[in-house]
């Protein structure tokens, strides 16, 4: 089972190399889209919505380090990054 999603109070660091802010996540979703379809048939997808997801595999982006990703608390007073 793959690591919890980061919540509220909460965020993922690879305990391998420190990084906080970029992952590699495999994702199953089960979702709702509005599909806009050209006359010719070829569809867009203009609205998705998540009913339900579960994460797979959470890797580091910097070092693949599988299993490394850790949940860790965020710390108080630290801006958010964007
Ligand atoms: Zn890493």
């Amino acid at each position: 089972m793959a690591i919890p999603a980061p919540g509220e109070t909460t965020r993922w660091r690879c305990a391998q190399c420190g990084n906080l802010t970029r992952f590699d996540v495999v994702r199953v979703s089960r979702t709702r889209e509005f599909w806009h379809q050209e006359l010719s048939g070829a569809p867009m997808v203009e609205e998705s919505q998540v009913l339900e997801g579960e994460l797979e595999s959470v890797a580091c982006r910097w070092c693949a380090g599988g299993g490394s990703v850790e949940l860790v608390d965020r710390p108080v007073g630290e801006p958010a990054d964007d």
